[in-house]
């Protein structure tokens, strides 16, 4: 633990960016062959002090839009005291997405929204680092007026006021100490979306479904949504594999229409879906709400394309979800997802966040438990989502036992990247990416274990 001192001297980016279409990993109805990628940001401080380490995901093509987007906002950055950034991550979280010019590219909404989320998690991070606590503890242990103060309600109060946002942290709080000591000794649930993806063959979902279930999930997830027969063939063969009690997601990444996902979702109803994930467009709030009443008793579940805290509240004003999927990086960070878990737990919707791509669930993990220990209090129907990729290149990878995630002990977000893995993985010049053009042929993703 060390005092924050000195000042934001660097903001450095990275575009680095995995192999993982050549194991059709990661491969759903709209995404057939995706590269998983982040947006790295490292923010350095001065004499060597602690860094504070973000990033937001993206799928291949299109990360250095990302990069240049986190660019596009270092003169915010670079010069601020750390100490102040750490006391108040809020201010930097407020300037960003005021400023009036880059505004004009969203508002609130987009690439740039999500590199806002990139640096504010990387001050987060900051801040843990220099507390000495990972951020989940650091969120748990804060003063409820506090956590009020890092959240913008502007378009929110006919939902959600700073008043009501006080109560519902101060009653969290009651029993925060007995929770700590729970999540610590069992962790929190997780779901496994490992099985599922659309290119897998039969036999590797029916060997990694039954893998799940002996490893102690209770729940997995499935990707549908591009031919109908062969859905309800990977349905019938999971649910084989599974049996009754374990709970089966579906997942059709925003494919369909409305009353195609309607009909859709019905003809796997004899599978018993526990809930269809993104059956439309993240942005069609009504459409959801349609398809919610349409498929019952199946639930509705969407969120991680869902663009800001407006779309969810408006989500769960139209009764349009069950399960509310927030992700720890498409909006615009830590800052955004304390008033999202608000609304949630206002409107009494569980959220059960979006995880698996880069690093994903290293971030999400900490807002699930920051829940669990000083908000809602629960975590009755609530999971995790986890992904078995791409951990090893973290320097405090997710660790997972018995279906749960167990609860991180380092300071700070998770967020770190090995700098072996940076350096193979930066695109085109990293040694993997270089390596793999001069050879003329496509390599795979195991030449790196940071
Ligand atoms: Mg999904």
């Amino acid at each position: 633990m060390s005092a924050p001192t000195g000042r934001i001297t660097a903001v450095d980016t990275y575009d680095i960016r995995f192999p993982t279409s050549r194991e059709l990993d990661g491969s759903d109805a709209m995404n057939p062959d995706p590269d998983y990628s982040a947006a790295y940001v490292v923010l350095r401080t001065e004499g060597g002090g602690p860094e504070g380490h973000g990033f937001t995901f993206t799928i291949g093509r299109g990360n250095d839009v990302q990069v240049a987007a986190v660019d596009a906002l270092r003169d915010h950055v670079v010069g601020r005291s750390v100490a102040g950034l750490c006391a108040d991550p809020g201010s930097l979280y407020r300037d960003l997405i005021g400023d009036s010019q880059l505004r004009w590219l969203g508002p609130e909404k987009g690439v740039m929204h999500m590199a806002i989320g990139a640096v504010v998690n990387a001050v987060w991070d900051l801040a843990a680092r220099c507390e000495g606590k990972p951020l989940w503890r650091l969120l748990a242990d804060a003063d409820p007026a506090w956590l009020v103060s890092q959240i913008d309600f502007r378009y929110l109060t006919d939902a959600l006021t700073p008043e009501e946002a006080l109560a519902l942290l101060s009653k969290g709080k009651q029993g925060a100490a007995g929770r700590t000591a729970e999540l610590l000794r069992r962790g929190y649930p997780a779901y496994t979306t490992s099985p599922g993806w659309l290119g897998y063959s039969d036999e590797k979902l029916t060997r990694l479904a039954r893998q799940a279930v002996a490893e102690g999930f209770t729940q997995i997830k499935l990707k549908v949504g591009a031919d109908l027969d062969d859905d309800i063939r990977r349905c019938r063969a999971a649910r084989a594999a599974v049996g009754p009690g374990i709970r089966m997601a579906v997942d059709a990444n925003q494919r369909w229409d409305v009353g195609e996902a309607v009909a859709w979702t019905k003809a796997l109803a004899e599978f018993d879906p526990y809930w269809i994930e993104e059956p439309t467009s993240p942005d069609d709030v009504l459409g959801h709400a349609a398809v919610r009443r349409g498929v019952h008793p199946v639930k509705v579940a969407t969120g991680e394309h869902v663009q800001n805290r407006v779309v969810f509240k408006q989500l769960l004003q139209a009764g349009a979800v069950d399960v509310l999927q927030l992700d720890a990086a498409r909006v615009a960070g830590v800052n955004e997802n304390l008033a999202i878990l608000l609304l949630a737990a206002k409107f009494g919707v569980p959220v059960c966040p979006h995880a698996g791509g880069v690093g994903l669930c290293e971030l999400v993990q900490h807002l699930s438990m920051f829940d669990y220990v000083a908000l809602t209090g629960t975590t009755e129907d609530r999971v995790i989502e986890y992904v078995d990729h791409l951990h090893q290149h973290f320097l405090d990878p997710v660790v997972i036992t018995d279906g749960h995630y167990r609860a991180p002990a380092s300071p700070g977000f998770s967020s770190a990247m090995h700098r072996a893995s940076i350096d193979a993985y930066t695109y085109p010049h990293g040694t993997f990416w270089a390596a793999d053009a001069a050879s003329g042929e496509p390599g795979t993703d195991t030449e790196v274990h940071a």
